[in-house]
């Protein structure tokens, strides 16, 4: 048996010579050196104890070494574990007693708090890893032959845990198999057109499914190149456009994008495809950067648990507000929130997936993963949506955002569009907090335009009319930006939390 995911990556390898990632500023990695590199890596992580099956615990600021990791780890049958750079030693405890890795790589400036907690969870291995080359991990290199035996892994064997971005109870470890990320890969690579002449940016997060799956496998997939960017920065992203001819993005970088005065047709001119996803796009910038650049961004959906699950067509109309129909060989329906019955196109209920990138289920947690599956094996995703006639998906929110005001359902989305059409309106938030009457108050909290006059009163007159009086805003609250996480999701639990007591007598 070869390994199911590298056996794939092998395969799609151009030659050695062709650049794989160019960390602009320093030295660029051609797939010659990533097989070495990632070999050399994976013959140091075996001789610090790994195993196949072992997990690997990666705590570190984004870097082209980390990447080699990730691959070292997929060769030597390891399953990768990233963990958000931003969590603090107490919520590290947490990951490390729950995942029991066989190693634990961190960043140097988290040396010596790792310590104690390997000590206390019995880990034997601890490794630093710095975005400059710099660290244990690194010197140990030099020790270790750039030949690797790939240990074998069938498709159904872990490649990976990813914890999902919970924001109530303990953080689950979705469990990623081989076949999960080969399957998904392949797909995107089929959806998007990529080739080995494509040149991605990349300015997301590696923790994240969007940032280490959807971007560096798709590359890998098809022989493309990487210009690699520690972290977002409009102005340098612009002026790396006629270099690219992709870019993937959460939301938020095409907010900023169009924010910068240098944003405009000529400089992308390079560029094939404009990728947006993790969070909804506003289909007012959807309009607005069509408007600015001519080209016509594609938004698609997954989740950490499932990788992507739909995708706007290449070829034919991208629509704004929806995420397009499933991906080849994913299914996908919408039942009802109450019955689990399939509803008919067009009706509101809950989203439910089906196929071979849908993830093994949460990591030692059997009841959590029964309770998100259908008998016949479709995954709820706890995103409530809807299937138009022509096939697309329109997402409306997580089902746990719904408002629910005197017995009677509210979909924040449809409050949101109606506040965002207010002349003065920048975005909206709607969210349901405790109400003596009604169960749950409707409430909105809504970011101005600068030096824009608009208050509570104005917001709800403009309202008046155009929603059913149920759906209205009970108050609205005005802030300057809506609280957001790493991949730019409006944090709604944040929010019922300030305002939870707004309705008590
Ligand atoms: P995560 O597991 O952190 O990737 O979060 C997955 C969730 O992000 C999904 O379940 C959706 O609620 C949301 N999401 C991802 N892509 C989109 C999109 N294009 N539009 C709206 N919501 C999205």
């Amino acid at each position: 048996m070869a390994n199911h995911l590298f056996g794939s990556i092998r395969q799609a390898m151009p030659e050695p010579e062709k650049i794989f990632i160019d960390p602009v500023g320093r030295r660029r990695l051609t797939y010659g050196d990533l097989l070495g590199w990632s070999g050399r890596m994976a013959n140091a992580i075996v001789a610090r104890g790994v195993k196949p099956g072992d997990r690997v615990a990666v705590q570190v600021e984004k870097s082209v070494e980390a990447i080699v990791l990730y691959i070292a780890c997929v060769r030597a049958g390891a399953v990768f574990v990233p963990l958000n750079p931003a969590y603090t030693l107490v919520e590290l405890d947490y990951f490390i007693a729950d995942s029991e890795p066989a190693l634990i790589v961190v960043s140097p400036d988290n040396a010596t708090g790792i310590e104690a907690i390997a000590l206390a969870h019995s880990v034997r291995a601890v490794d630093t890893l710095g975005v400059d080359g710099t660290g244990t991990l690194m010197e140990r290199l030099d020790h270790h032959k750039a030949v690797f035996a790939d240990v074998a892994r069938g498709p159904d064997d872990l490649a990976a845990i990813l914890y999902t971005s919970g924001t109530t109870g303990r953080s689950k470890g979705a469990m990623i198999t081989h076949e999960n990320l080969a399957s998904n890969a392949r797909a995107l690579v089929e959806a998007w057109r990529f080739t080995r002449d494509d040149v991605l940016i990349h300015a997301l997060p590696i923790f994240h499914t969007h940032g280490l799956f959807v971007a560096i496998n798709t590359v890998l997939f098809s022989g493309a190149a990487i210009i690699f960017l520690p972290r977002f920065d409009a102005g340098e992203v612009i002026h790396l456009m006629p270099r690219a001819t992709v870019l993937m993005g959460v939301p938020t970088f095409y907010v900023r994008l169009l924010a910068h005065a240098g944003l405009n047709r000529d400089v992308v001119r390079h560029i094939r495809l404009f990728v947006s996803g993790s969070a909804p796009l506003l289909p007012e910038t959807f309009r607005a950067f069509a408007e600015r650049t001519g080209q016509i961004i594609l938004e698609r959906y997954g989740m950490t648990e499932t990788n992507m699950i739909t995708s706007n067509p290449y070829d034919r109309p991208r629509v704004a507000g929806t995420v397009g129909p499933a991906l080849p060989g994913i299914s996908v329906r919408v039942v009802d929130r109450d019955t689990a019955m399939p509803v008919e196109p067009g009706t509101i209920g809950m989203i439910e997936v089906k196929g071979p990138n849908v993830f093994k289920g949460y990591w030692r947690m059997p009841e959590k993963t029964e309770a998100e599956f259908r008998p016949d094996g479709y995954f709820v995703t706890g995103d409530l949506g809807l299937i138009d006639r022509a096939g697309y998906v329109q997402i409306v929110g997580r089902d746990k955002d719904l408002v629910i005001s005197g017995g009677l359902n509210v979909y924040p989305k449809e409050v949101e569009t109606e506040i965002d059409q207010i002349p003065g309106v920048v975005e909206s938030a709607v969210i349901g907090v405790p109400h003596p009457d009604f169960g749950e108050g409707v409430t909105a909290v809504v970011v101005r335009a600068p030096a824009v006059l608009l208050d509570e009163a104005a917001v709800l007159d403009a309202l008046e009319g155009r929603l059913a009086r149920f759906k209205q805003p009970k108050r609205v609250f005005f802030v300057e930006d809506l609280p957001r996480n790493a991949m730019g999701k409006v944090q709604k639990a944040v929010l019922r939390d300030t305002y939870k007591a707004i309705y008590e007598v």
